[in-house]
């Protein structure tokens, strides 16, 4: 019951790469840099379950950014001319790579740090990829003229990488669809159905996370127009509910979200966020055990597992590994609360 886990990124150390930041340079090259983003991988694996979290992850410590870290591996794909573009609906500008021909795999994409990750921990694996329709919206398209037939393509592309990471014995595979709480129409119309193509033919446990974002002040003042009500997931969780995904994860604590919403992804396994990743303030076990026993109104008993709010790339160290332990702490609570 509650079992526990992380959205996805977990900060890099700063001998791996620059701290603090979205998109980080490594400190260093070639095969010294191949060795840091290993024993980083396994730094955190090996501090999320100290914790006692029951679902860990690789932290995302192999990849510089949660989507380019994908493309990376993509031809098609020009890296070396980015261009300054506002994504998430003009929200912030990113440097983002171009789509200049077709899209196709190099090879394999996280073969490395998935393996690597599976060797050393014994507990449930999930492994994160960005979804079809926020890396459409995380690239300058100068090929394929339509963000459908992108999304699309590129959702063929994560299908394989994530058939292979479920060869390498991960037990969840997640996308991660920021941009579902942002162009809401066009999620519910094609967003899900892009997503579904991505995860089709897998029989692990398949997810999605769905947030507003990293706690970066572009998000946190984006927050501030949303009113007292947020209400963006209204409009996509139906959709959800009726696909193929088997997890949807969604921001809770200190959100605007009603705790009713949840109510509309019935059937699903639902990832509540429990963590707060836009504060430093660390959650105590009875504030986290409180948001589960919220969520329990709308969602299963054995439906339910505790989350972060979004990823906890862009924070310290020390905070980071703080609210690990306040997951962990918080769902053995619920637990004895609850059980
Ligand atoms: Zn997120």
């Amino acid at each position: 019951m509650f079992e526990t886990c992380i959205a996805g990124s977990l900060p890099k150390p700063a001998w791996l790469a620059e701290t603090q930041k979205l998109w980080p340079q490594w400190k260093s090259q070639g095969d010294e840099l191949r060795q840091s983003k290993a024993d980083a991988t396994l730094l955190w694996i090996k501090a999320q379950e100290d914790a006692g979290l029951d679902i860990v992850g690789d932290g995302e410590q192999s990849r510089q950014h949660f989507v380019h870290g994908f493309l990376e591996q993509v031809e098609g794909i020009d890296f070396d001319h980015k261009v300054k573009m506002g994504i998430r609906d003009n929200r912030y500008d990113a440097m983002v790579p171009q789509v200049v021909a077709p899209l196709k795999l190099k090879g394999r994409v996280h073969a490395f740090e998935a393996q690597l990750a599976r060797a050393h921990t014994t507990r449930k694996l999930k492994f994160t990829m960005p979804g079809p329709m926020t890396i459409v919206d995380t690239v300058a398209d100068n090929y394929y003229g339509d963000k459908v037939k992108l999304a699309f393509a590129f959702a063929e592309l994560l299908n394989q990488e994530a058939l292979a990471l479920q060869a390498d014995g991960v037990d969840i595979i997640q996308f991660d669809e920021p941009a579902f709480n942002v162009y809401m129409k066009d999620a519910a119309e094609w967003g899900v159905k892009a997503l579904e193509r991505a995860a089709q033919g897998l029989t692990c446990t398949t997810a999605v996370h769905i947030c507003y974002g990293y706690g970066i002040q572009a998000n946190n003042d984006w927050k501030k127009t949303l009113g007292d009500e947020w209400k963006q997931y209204e409009q996509v969780f139906p959709a959800l509910a009726k696909s193929a995904i088997n997890q949807v994860s969604l921001e809770c604590y200190h959100s605007h979200v009603p705790p009713h919403m949840m109510k509309l992804l019935e059937g699903k396994d639902v990832m509540v966020g429990v963590i707060d990743v836009a504060s430093d303030e660390i959650e105590t076990a009875e504030q986290v055990a409180d948001t589960i026993g919220t969520a329990l109104q709308f969602v299963a008993k054995d439906r339910l597992f505790p989350c972060t709010n979004c990823g906890l790339a862009p924070m310290s160290r020390e905070v980071a590994l703080a609210k690990l332990k306040a997951l962990g702490e918080g769902a053995a609570l619920a637990r004895k609360r609850y059980s």
